[in-house]
């Protein structure tokens, strides 16, 4: 595969620094913490860890190990059928090292493991008792979690574990669902699971699409119109990136005005909050979101 289009100039961005973003990053070493932020070397990373200047300080950590048991065409985490068993550490330990970090909203994500029966909730919905027992509940926290196959149990032990924000991406329009995602995602299962979220009393419900895969702007539409209807609260796009030449390649970009226009119909359809835009991924700022949406 080629890529075959140039990246425009609306991509570019500076290095991150900082005295907040030094420190963050001085202090997950010490930590021992693997955030997808450094390792998607996202490019946002600055204004995310950054925090001050009434910014809510936001990181994205990643749960059950770095082995996928899929292979989505889009992501670069490794795939294995049989990834290494889960640390039963890992919720305490991740708890303790976030709470000693100092940030104010914390999102959690995680491979998916299809290997494991309950797809790994328990664990996810351990982990965010633990972070919220050991914040006295200040600390906000978002999970980004799998479809698990669309099982309605595990879909419930994450929503009531005491989460701000249940978030789980659609990823693309629905035509392109197969394309984009590995064979056992569809875009059914998945609106399937922020309904069963919501309906076990989820706050908040998000979702995020990635756009540039070919989808036409009408289909962007009637996605989010069908996201909307199903209850979901919050929804971010962005621009889809190669992450490497075996990947499948971005059809388009996006131009920031048309980002901005889809930006403004989620709001006229009602999401409590919408952010749009070549750089946003699904936790970009992610506190400020939050933030916004409860106080408004
Ligand atoms: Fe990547 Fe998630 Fe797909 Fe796994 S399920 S390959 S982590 S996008
Ligand atoms: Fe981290 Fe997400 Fe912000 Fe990127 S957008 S720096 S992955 S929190």
């Amino acid at each position: 595969w080629k890529e075959k289009v140039r990246k425009p100039d609306w991509l570019k961005r500076s290095v991150p620094g900082g005295d907040k973003y030094v420190d963050i990053k001085s202090k997950l070493r010490e930590l021992k913490l693997h955030t997808v932020c450094e390792e998607a070397r996202c490019p946002n990373i600055g204004e995310c860890w950054g925090g001050g200047d009434g910014h809510t300080a936001t990181a994205t950590i990643m749960l059950m190990g770095d082995t996928c048991t899929r292979g989505c065409r889009f992501c670069a985490v490794k795939t294995s059928r049989a990834p290494p068993p889960l640390d039963p550490d890992e919720p305490e330990n991740t708890a303790k090292a976030v709470a000693a970090w100092g940030i104010d909203y914390v999102v959690l994500t995680s491979v998916d493991r299809d290997d494991l029966p309950d797809g790994g909730a328990a664990h996810i919905s351990a982990t965010i008792r633990k972070l919220k027992e050991k914040t006295d509940g200040k600390l906000l926290v978002e999970a980004l979690v799998p479809d698990f196959q669309g099982d309605t149990g595990s879909v419930e032990l994450i929503a009531r574990s005491g989460l701000d924000v249940y978030a789980h991406n659609v990823e693309t329009v629905p035509r392109l669902q197969s394309v984009v995602r590995d064979r056992r995602a569809n875009w059914e299962q998945s609106l399937s699971t922020l309904r069963a979220a919501k309906a076990s009393g989820a706050r908040i419900t998000k979702t995020s699409l990635m756009l540039g895969c070919g989808e036409q702007p009408a289909e962007v539409i009637a996605a989010m119109q069908e996201l909307r209807d199903n209850g979901v609260d919050v929804v971010t796009l962005g621009q889809y990136m190669r992450p490497t030449k075996r990947h499948m390649p971005v059809v388009d970009f996006v131009t920031p005005e048309a980002f901005s226009g889809y930006e403004s119909s989620a709001k006229n359809m009602g999401f409590v909050y919408a952010a749009a835009g070549p750089m946003v991924r699904s936790s970009y700022r992610a506190g400020e979101f939050y933030l916004s949406s409860v106080l408004r």
